[in-house]
Parts: structure tokens; sequence; C-alpha cells
């Protein structure tokens, strides 16, 4: 056992096992504690039961298993979404997409976020304003199954479809369209390290070169926006330039990228002209 029955709370936060803030979270979840009782029960010795849960989620950890994935949860936007092996975990960086999006929908404004996984982004957005009417897709039924109930969970209305992008999308009209859709390159040595070795592959790559998701949205998208909507998506950190290329190959207007909070330029978007134009 990697913990011996006995150990204090104290104790195991002195000595970590693995790094601080993954083992706080663990520790909490394995003995359904809070946080703030972590710290005032520092005397507290663990039973053989309670040894042996904190051991087993802590090997999980060691063996390289998402904590996320652990817990069955992770925080996304200021609310707890579900997830699972099936979903892609919501990473911090995905924020700057909502807050674009968030700026940029009309009142009442219908907006499309396109593979949503846990529904992290649409949620978080119908969350936001509940007056927007919001679609979200994804080609996997267990991603659905997930997103629905996290805008169960939330009180939220989204509106959820089964589809491969564009295909079982209506012709017509949204405001704005979002997407975080699958972008590491084949082969890209990413896929071998950390918490996406866990992840769903067809969340993280389109097997291709990094960018045929992105194609197919910046495509599709001006047949189902309205005349100025927006386009936004993210993408990899070394990506901005071709997106933008593909933006402006096809005739949108504003092209531009933004910064998510390491520096990186993280989304990139644009307007769909008015038929006629460009
Ligand atoms: N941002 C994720 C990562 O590089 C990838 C997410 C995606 O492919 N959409 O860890």
């Amino acid at each position: 056992m990697l913990v011996v029955p006995g150990t204090t709370l104290a104790a195991l936060q002195r000595a970590p096992l693995l790094d601080p803030v993954d083992q706080r979270i663990l520790l909490c979840h394995a003995l359904g504690i809070t946080r703030t009782a972590l710290i005032t029960q520092s005397d507290r010795a663990l039973t053989d039961a309670e040894a042996a849960g904190v051991s087993a989620l802590l090997q999980r950890r060691l063996a390289g298993e998402p904590v996320a994935y652990i817990v069955g949860r992770r925080e996304f936007y200021g609310l707890d979404f579900q997830v699972g092996p099936g979903v892609l975990i919501p990473r911090p960086e995905t924020e700057l997409l909502v807050e674009l999006a968030l700026e940029r929908l009309p009142p009442r404004g219908r907006v499309l976020d396109m593979g949503t996984g846990s529904g992290a982004i649409a949620v978080a957005i119908a969350h936001a304003r509940p007056d927007a009417q919001v679609t979200a897709l994804d080609v996997s039924p267990d991603a659905l199954a997930i997103a629905r109930r996290n805008a169960e969970r939330h009180g939220v209305t989204v509106h959820f479809q089964h589809s491969d992008w564009f295909t079982a999308v209506a012709q017509g009209t949204f405001d704005l369209i979002v997407s975080n859709p699958p972008y590491i390159a084949a082969g890209d040595r990413h896929l071998s390290e950390g918490d996406l070795r866990f992840e769903p592959p067809g969340a993280l790559t389109d097997h291709a070169d990094g960018l045929s998701a992105l194609r197919t949205i910046i495509e599709g998208a001006p047949a189902h926006l309205v005349a100025g909507g927006w386009l936004l998506m993210e993408h990899g950190y070394d990506q901005s330039a071709a997106v933008q290329a593909l933006l402006s190959s096809r005739s949108y207007a504003g092209v531009q990228s933004w910064h998510d909070l390491a520096g990186i330029a993280r989304v990139t978007g644009g307007r769909a002209s008015a038929p006629g134009e460009g």
C-alpha cells in the first residue's frame, strides 16, 4: 500500500507523493472531505479502508491517469463539469473562446458549438446568457450523453445534435459559430505525453495535418452564418497564420487572432461576408 494506515493528513501533505495540487484534489475525493477539512483535520489518521482508498487513487495518478478522469469532474468557466474518458478534459485556454463568443453574441443570439465534447463551451455560454439559443453538436454519442448531463446539471437549455461537422446541420442561420476541434497533427509527440494519452484521440487529432477539421469548419460555416456573423475557432500554438490564411482565402472579413493567458495565439476568427460580398 502506497499510504499506510495511521498516516495523518498532515504527514501526507508534508511529504506529497505527487504534485501537491493533484494530491490535494485526490485526497479530498477519496475521503469525501473539503479542502478546508484537509487543514482543520490535519491530525486525522487514516483508517485501513481510507489508506487503501487513498493509495488506489494516488497509484492511478502515478500511472499517468488524468486527475479529471479519476475524480470525474473538472471546473471550466466557473462551472463544475462532469468528464470521463469519452470526452476531452476542458482546458483553461478554451475560456478565451467563451469570452470572445459572449462579447459577440447579440441579444437572443443563435450560437452553434461544433464538436462540443463535454459541452463545456455550449453550457458556459448558455449559463452566462440565458437569452441565447445554443445548439451543440458532436459525432460521438458518448460525448453527447455527457454534454446533456452537464446542461441538465447547470439548468440550461442546449439543443444537442448528433452530427459529423455540418452533415446533419440544417441550412440556416446562426449569429455565431464556435469550435474547439481536434487540431493536433497525426504523429505529434504531444499525443503520447501526459493527459493526452488518456483522452479520446478523435477529440485531439484529425489524423492528418492538424488543419483538416478547421478547414471543414471554415468551408462550411458561411452557409450557416448570418452576414457578418462570427466564426471563432481554437487551434494549436503554431496554427494562427495558417488558420488566418484559410479564413482570408474564403472571403471572411475582420480576420484576427487572440492570445491566451500564456501569450499564445490560441483563437482565430473572422466574419462571414454578406452574400455577393468578397
Ligand atoms: N489544447 C489541447 C492540447 O493541446 C488539444 C485540444 C484540441 O485538440 N482541441 O492539450
